[in-house]
């Protein structure tokens, strides 16, 4: 990323945080970090703090030795880099930065950090910027949503190359295990999760990977992703071992159809809860309501999850370029579970799926 891209960045988010009554938005190690300036520093426990205001030049405060590396990375075109030295009290160093009222901290800065500036900043009141500026990153601009659709390809290959894999007689594990290596051999430099539930273990929507050897006759549901040039793939498959009884069969299709009708209700201005619904009545019309335990989707972007989140209550009108997941499942306990997951990202007039890979009741062996 260019620092061309960063200073624009910087700049909206001080105008949002004004807009919002903030004095200012302080950001630690993390996504938001990496998005406003692409410094991607490691989180510890030395200060790295980057104070945003409006009318004044953000700076950059960093461990004085991590100020070569933060010199060098995009920030460094972009931003005032002040190191402080250890020995110091850095939260005594920050509190001359900081301007005085209200100042919204990253959502993952350490307790520790957070006790800190309290400590030094006792008149400061603070909130997260999740909660301040939740729809910071949420509209991605072309060369994001390009690296999505990268990842989103890369992860319709690999579940490709699932279809090939030998389930019967092997561990989930064995599966997760395939599908990370061919995450990886499709680009990706992290891989976050390989979720595979067969059989009774499908019935817990985040049940991770486990010693069960998968049988015949078992619906194994696979979710998986990782982080493809920053940026996150999610997608969700159900697949079925053999052969599917008319009953997978079923909520299988039902699921399908709940999947489709969140897609399809997808365009500008609408709220993120009407796709939910959309996805819901499907499922409640069937009869399954109580077995849709859990919201349609969440947005994607650096992290995985991140606003908005397709939920009964996020009234968010949709805009152009927001990416979020479409994931209704049924879970029926002890017995077997259906997901279905594709991110999607909003056009001018809908919704394009940034997975491709077939969603039908797929055979495998
Ligand atoms: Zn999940
Ligand atoms: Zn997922
Ligand atoms: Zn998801």
């Amino acid at each position: 990323m260019s620092a061309d891209r960063h200073a624009p960045r910087i700049d909206r988010a001080a105008r949002a945080a004004a807009e919002a009554g903030l004095a200012g938005l302080l950001v630690t190690p993390g996504p938001d970090l990496g998005y406003l300036t692409g410094y991607a520093p490691l989180p510890l426990e030395r200060l790295t703090l980057l104070v945003v205001a409006e009318g004044r030049e953000p700076v950059l405060l960093v461990p004085a030795l991590e100020r070569p590396g933060a010199l060098a990375s995009p920030a460094g075109g972009v931003l005032e880099v002040l190191g402080w030295m250890d020995g110091q009290d850095p939260y005594e160093v920050a509190a001359g930065l900081l301007p005085a009222g209200r100042l919204a901290l990253s959502d993952q800065t350490w307790a520790a950090h957070v006790i800190g500036l309290q400590r030094t900043v006792p008149d400061a009141s603070f909130t997260t910027l999740g909660e301040a500026l939740p729809l910071l990153r949420a509209v991605k601009d072309e060369d994001e949503l390009a690296a999505l659709r990268a990842a989103g390809a890369a992860a319709d290959a690999a579940f490709a190359g699932i279809l090939d894999a030998r389930f019967q007689g092997r561990r989930e594990l064995d599966l997760a295990a395939d599908l990370a290596d061919m995450l990886q051999a499709n680009g990706h430099e992290t891989v976050d999760f390989t979720i595979v539930g067969s059989g009774p273990n499908g019935a817990s929507p985040h049940h991770d990977a486990g010693e069960r050897v998968i049988g015949a006759g078992d619906v194994v549901v696979m979710d998986f992703g990782g982080h493809r040039g920053g940026y996150c793939s999610d997608m969700t498959r159900t697949v079925v071992v053999g052969g599917a009884t008319d009953e997978q069969t079923r909520v299988h299709t039902i699921v399908q159809e709940a999947q489709q009708a969140g897609f399809e209700a997808v365009r500008p201005g609408v709220p993120c809860e009407a796709v939910d619904a959309a996805a819901r009545a499907v499922i409640e019309d069937a009869g399954f309501g109580e077995a849709f335990i859990h919201r349609t989707g969440h947005g994607i972007g650096i992290e995985v999850h991140e606003p908005p989140y397709i939920v009964t209550g996020d009234a968010t009108p949709l805009e152009q370029g927001m990416t979020f997941s479409i994931e209704p499942g049924i879970y029926l306990t002890e017995r077997f579970g259906v997901r279905i997951e594709d991110i999607v990202a909003v056009t001018a007039t809908g919704a394009e799926r940034l997975n491709r890979a077939p969603r039908g009741f797929a055979v495998v062996t």
